[in-house]
Parts: C-alpha cells; sequence; structure tokens
C-alpha cells in the first residue's frame, strides 16, 4: 500500500540518510541464493525510489494466486508457496526485505491490473502474461518463464487432444485471462464458460458440467500432478511470457527488477526455486532471456 507506507517512509528516510552520512561506502547487493533478507538499506537505491521506499518501509506487498500447484498455492498458514511466490520472495530479499515484510495478497486473473493501478499491491507475480493491452494500464518486468495455453480433460476422455478438437464442446476457463481472451475471439465454435480462478473449474470438470479446462499448460500440470483422473492433452499453442506486473511508468523499478531477474539466472537462485517448485513435476528450462521494452 504504497501511500499508506509514504508518511513514515518520510520520517524514516531523514533518519537514514542521517545513518548514510556516518556510514562507509554504500554496500553492492550481495545476490546469495540462501533464502536471506540481503543487507540492504535506502542508501544502496536512488532517493525516492520504489526500491528505496520499499527499503526503508521493510515491506512490500505482492499480488500472487491462491489456487495454483506448483506457481502459488496457499497453505493453511495463509502463506502461499510455488515459483511465482519464489520469485517474489527473491525480489523482496534483494530489498533487504525478508518474508516477514512480504504480505501476500490474492489477485486472480481479472483483478492484476486494478490491484497494481490502485496501489493494493505493489508488484504481481501470478502467471501473467506480458501483452500490450495490458501495457497500455502497467509496466512489466521479465519474463522469468514462458509458458503456452493447454487443455485439460478427464483421463477417461480421450476425445479432445488439441485445441481443433474443442468445436461444440463446453470449456472452462477464467474471467480476465489470455486464454479466455483467445478462446473467444479465435475458437467462435467453443462454448466458453468464464469463472473466477482455475480451481474453480475442477468440479465442473469432475461432474461433467464441462468438457475441459484451458489456459496455461503449467497451471493444468499443477491440477493434473495431484490427480490421476486429470490429464492434460496435446502441445502447449500459444505463447505466454510471464512477466511481473507494476505501476505504468515506474520504469526505475522494472529496470531493477529486470536486473535482479539476470542476476539470479546467473547465481543460480532461478533454478534453484524453479526445482524446488514446479520443477518437482516439469522440466527445467532454461531461463528466458528478460525484454527490457
Ligand atoms: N497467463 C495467462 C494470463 O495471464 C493465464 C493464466 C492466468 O490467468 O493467470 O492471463
Amino acid at each position: 500500500m504504497r501511500t499508506r507506507r509514504r508518511g513514515a517512509v518520510a520520517l524514516i528516510a531523514a533518519t537514514t540518510l542521517a545513518l548514510a552520512a556516518c556510514s562507509s561506502d554504500a554496500e553492492e547487493p550481495d545476490a546469495g541464493a540462501d533464502g536471506d533478507a540481503e543487507d540492504m538499506d535506502v542508501a544502496d537505491f536512488p532517493e525516492g525510489s520504489t526500491m528505496a521506499e520499499l527499503a526503508e518501509a521493510g515491506s512490500i506487498t505482492i499480488g500472487t494466486k491462491f489456487d495454483q500447484p506448483l506457481f502459488g498455492l496457499v497453505g493453511p498458514d495463509g502463506v502461499p508457496v510455488g515459483f511465482d511466490v519464489e520469485i517474489g520472495r527473491l525480489i523482496a530479499e534483494r530489498l533487504g526485505i525478508d518474508d516477514d515484510g512480504i504480505e501476500w495478497v490474492e489477485t486472480v486473473s481479472a483483478n492484476r491490473e486494478t490491484f497494481i493501478e490502485n496501489g493494493t499491491v505493489d508488484i504481481v507475480v501470478a502467471t501473467y502474461t506480458i501483452n500490450d493491452d495490458r501495457k497500455e494500464l502497467i509496466s512489466f518486468a521479465g519474463p522469468y518463464y514462458e509458458a503456452g495455453q493447454s487443455i485439460l480433460t478427464l483421463a477417461s476422455n480421450e476425445d479432445i487432444q488439441g485445441p481443433d478438437d474443442l468445436d461444440g464442446k463446453n470449456v472452462c476457463t477464467v474471467s480476465g485471462s489470455t486464454p479466455e481472451q483467445n478462446l473467444v475471439e479465435n475458437f467462435p465454435e467453443v462454448e466458453v464458460t468464464p469463472f473466477g480462478a482455475y480451481s474453480d473449474c475442477l468440479e465442473p470438470l469432475k461432474n461433467g458440467q464441462v468438457d475441459a479446462i484451458s489456459t496455461d499448460n503449467v497451471i493444468l500440470a499443477g491440477f493434473a500432478a495431484d490427480d490421476p483422473e486429470l490429464e492434460v492433452r496435446g502441445e502447449p499453442f500459444t505463447e505466454e511470457p510471464y512477466g511481473i506486473g507494476l505501476a505504468k511508468d515506474d520504469d526505475e523499478f522494472r529496470d531493477w527488477i529486470n536486473d535482479v531477474l539476470e542476476e539470479i539466472y546467473e547465481d543460480g537462485s532461478w533454478t534453484e526455486a524453479w526445482e524446488s517448485t514446479a520443477g518437482t513435476v516439469l522440466p527445467t528450462p532454461e531461463p528466458p532471456a528478460v525484454d527490457r521494452y
């Protein structure tokens, strides 16, 4: 909550500036992969930058999914786990913010831009495809992963093996997602049933209300890994580069997050984050090149 934080930041900034004046050289960010918050302070970041503001506050609000195994799945303690969560934690770490300073907020597909625009969250890491429509409203760092739209059916239903088999079928997806948009725009014969979150599609699939679920392959792989009655069908048929959403035109913050991504590619933290989460089910890819558009 940027606005809530500003008053406190101004106060602390004065103190920190005084302290910084006493200290020697500002420390370089230590790109360790040990999961501890980096030893950062406001002196490491340009004055007035979002990074300085967040580092000062010692807290960051991160929007992620709460219902997607492998990427963002909330546990009984309210803390989500998954690859997106690890990416969020690595960014927070490099601001000197440890786990206690991260507030996780559930974002669903349809509210991500709004939550960034109205300051409910500082960043969104939530299987969030970078595209031009969304870039009109917010900015993206990344990509940090590349997924693709695919299809999930009951394992017992072998009639659907790819998008061409969806004609006349009822397909569940999520409002405000790119797979929904793709189905509506490019597959006019498909009957699209949009829900609020992908986990809402599981029961209708099981009880035969819908024939398939369609979204990113890695989200579907997470559901299938938990349930032998489900199967992912065919090859991905779109490109879904995942980005980190942040306030539009905060170029300094976007550049800095892109730098962090390149650091974590380099120092092994990205691979470690993948292997401990999505990599338990999916092969480990090469990290994609960051797009500094
Ligand atoms: N990556 C797609 C999107 O951002 C689908 C997954 C999702 O809805 O989170 O819309």
